[in-house]
């Protein structure tokens, strides 16, 4: 891999998304590391460049804060003039079942996955084989953990789904977390096969970006389908008018093919589960990676566990 391809990762500081970085660099990607605490990124930063990857550069980025988003772009955009690979790592756990965490850990889980991925694919490049945006979602955010099949349903047609069925399977979660009937309602009740709490909102918080994930391939392949079809249509009204001056008329201007993937790390040692996780760093951060550096064709918009589509 070139220099020239730039991939951004969030909460990068630690973890998974340190190794991913660190997996990157090594392939020889330029890599900014974004942290939202910037003593912690550097101190990252500092233990790469120790490794003698000086191809990693360091900028804040709080998921969280529209204003932290905002600054990110904007530097990515001069420092660098466009991105190939967003990497969405950034995630927290939670405590418990309340309407305070599930809105902390929806709002970092989910909706700062949303704000970020929109506010840096204006500066996506047109990179072979597509640009690329992965989410590192969960396998605890499969489908068949939610016992409401009628909340379901919108988001297991994948085909059609969209964001704003997304937002609203995200906003009934919290109201019924807030008025205290999610048990009733069939949100997954992860304390019947003996998980800690604070699994039911993290779990939530997976399936929204998961159905995410297809929502974004669905729009940004009908609005390149409806482009294409757009610019083909001009380029022979064009070239029809155009045709008896026996002029050159280049090719239509094309949007550029974005790939979004979803997956999952497997279940790693990290500071999220005190370290009980049975993957390495390495084995964790192998799919994003790989699907970072792969863009497997036909594999947009679908869920990915060791290199594999996870059909659900
Ligand atoms: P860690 O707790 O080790 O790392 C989480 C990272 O996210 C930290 O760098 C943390 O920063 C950062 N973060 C949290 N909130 C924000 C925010 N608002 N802005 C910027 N960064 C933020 O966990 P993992 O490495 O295990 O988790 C990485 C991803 O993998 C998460 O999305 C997680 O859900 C997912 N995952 C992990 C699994 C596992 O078994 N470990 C299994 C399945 C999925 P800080 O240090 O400042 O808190």
């Amino acid at each position: 891999w070139s220099s020239e391809t730039v991939a951004v990762v969030t909460g990068a500081n630690k973890g998974i998304g340190l190794e991913i970085v660190r997996q990157l660099a090594k392939e020889g990607v330029t890599v900014v590391l974004t942290a939202r605490d910037a003593n912690r990124g550097k101190d990252a930063l500092a233990y790469l460049k120790g490794q003698g990857l000086n191809n990693v550069n360091f900028h804040p980025l709080d998921v969280g804060s529209d204003e932290s988003i905002k600054r990110l772009t904007e530097w990515l955009r001069t420092t660098y003039e466009g991105i190939d690979i967003l990497i969405n790592n950034a995630g927290i756990g939670g405590k418990g079942v309340s309407l305070e965490n599930a809105k902390l850990v929806l709002g970092t889980n989910y909706f700062a996955v949303k704000n970020v991925t929109k506010s840096l694919l204006p500066i996506l490049r047109d990179t072979p084989n597509g640009a690329r945006v992965i989410v590192v979602a969960s396998r605890t955010g499969q489908f068949k953990a939610m016992e409401n099949k009628e909340y379901l349903k919108p988001l297991l047609d994948r085909e059609h789904i969209t964001e704003a069925m997304v937002d609203s399977f995200a906003d009934k979660y919290m109201e019924e977390v807030g008025n205290g009937t999610w048990k009733e309602r069939g949100w997954p009740d992860w304390s019947k096969w003996g998980y800690p709490s604070p699994m039911q909102t993290y779990s939530v918080s997976k399936m929204c970006v998961i159905a995410y994930v297809s929502a974004l391939h669905n729009s940004s392949s009908s609005f390149l389908d409806h482009d294409q079809h757009h610019c083909q249509h001009h380029y022979q009204h064009h070239h029809q008018q155009q045709q008896h001056h026996h002029l050159l008329v280049g090719q239509p201007e094309r949007k550029q093919e974005i790939n979004v993937f979803s997956c999952c790390p497997g279940y790693v040692a990290t500071d999220m589960n005190n370290y009980r996780g049975n993957k390495t760093l390495e084995e964790g951060a192998d799919t994003p990676v790989w699907l970072a550096l792969h863009s497997p064709q036909g594999g947009s918009g679908k869920f990915w566990y060791e290199r594999k589509v996870i059909e659900f």
